[in-house]
């Protein structure tokens, strides 16, 4: 079973006309998993993560500065290409939140995986920063939350996004218990992600891909490299960064991904969680901008998971 966390005000996050992380990339997503072949999801709202919860990865003033800057109206900019709206900080809370209570559902055993249908995305977002449409780093919120309430000892965070996962990148290398591994587009935004970075404890796995590879390479990546470190490291809790932007029709990069690719990889991981833990998996949507490539790919993920 498959359970899917949402909230209606993570559409009301509003980066501005013309921005690519506009409202309607929610909006497809959670229409495509309307459609009758998605009957069987189980649908929950998720709550506002807690400032407790947020500052376990995120430095605490950080937090406060950038609540206290959300606009009364009008929007304030974080970032070169990070901007909130009066929503934003509720957003963010709220995506963050999903990631919580996903692991909590998973972790007790009400589900063996969950989608977090969420937005603003995270894995961009520093210790200390806001950056790359990011706020909050939702799925590293799960992570810490896993271990902290759950205990869980080895969380692999894989991000299939093509942008590399700086932010996570940063707060899984200090922490061994921490497997982080990323295939994207290299070199390219946001510039990190070479095969030297490595993490303080020998726990992050970056497996970078060039402009214009496409299934085949994406799938090398996963089967020489990922998964055989997935396999190593054992975990006992499997966290996605879900971006759906290595789509060859996605405006922001050129990767040559298509549907199938991401079904695939689904299915794979899937595999490396059944091994070690029980198929548990969380699952968060990160990036993915046109939007029909974007409700596909989307689509595509949940249908593997729900068939768990
Ligand atoms: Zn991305």
């Amino acid at each position: 079973m498959t359970i899917l966390f949402s909230h209606p005000t993570c559409g009301f996050h509003n980066p501005g006309l013309g921005h690519p992380e506009k409202p309607e990339r929610l909006e497809v997503v959670l229409n495509a998993l309307n459609q009758p072949e998605f009957a069987g999801l189980k649908r929950r709202m998720a709550k506002p993560a807690t400032a407790e919860q947020i500052t376990r990865v995120h430095d605490a003033g950080h937090v406060l500065a950038l609540l206290e800057s959300v606009p009364k109206d009008g929007f304030t900019r974080v970032d070169a290409d990070t901007v909130m709206s009066p929503a934003s900080g509720d957003a963010a809370l709220l995506a963050a939140g999903a990631a919580i209570a996903a692991v909590d559902a998973v972790m007790k055993g009400e589900t063996a995986n969950a989608f977090c249908a969420v937005r603003p995305p995270g894995h961009h977002a520093e210790p200390d920063r806001a950056m790359g449409f990011c706020l909050f780093n939702s799925v590293a919120v799960g992570a810490a939350h896993a271990e902290a309430v759950h205990g869980v000892k080895r969380i692999a965070i894989v991000d299939f996004d093509v942008h590399h996962g700086n932010g996570t990148q940063t707060m899984a290398s200090g922490r061994a218990n921490w497997l982080y591994a990323s295939t994207h587009q290299y070199p390219y935004y946001p510039g990190t992600g070479s095969v030297r970075e490595r993490g303080e404890y020998d726990n992050v796995v970056n497996a970078p891909l060039a402009a214009r590879d496409g299934g085949a390479e994406f799938r090398a990546a996963y089967n020489e490299v990922i998964i055989p470190a997935l396999d190593r490291f054992r975990p006992e809790l499997l966290m996605l960064s879900a971006g759906f932007d290595g789509h060859f029709r996605d405006p922001l990069a050129t990767l040559m991904l298509e549907e199938d690719d991401f079904a695939w990889v689904t299915e794979a991981l899937m595999g490396v969680a059944n091994r070690h833990c029980g198929g548990r998996i969380v699952s968060l949507l990160e990036g993915g901008y046109d939007l029909n490539a974007l409700a596909a790919s989307a689509a595509a993920h949940v249908r593997v998971l729900m068939a768990a």
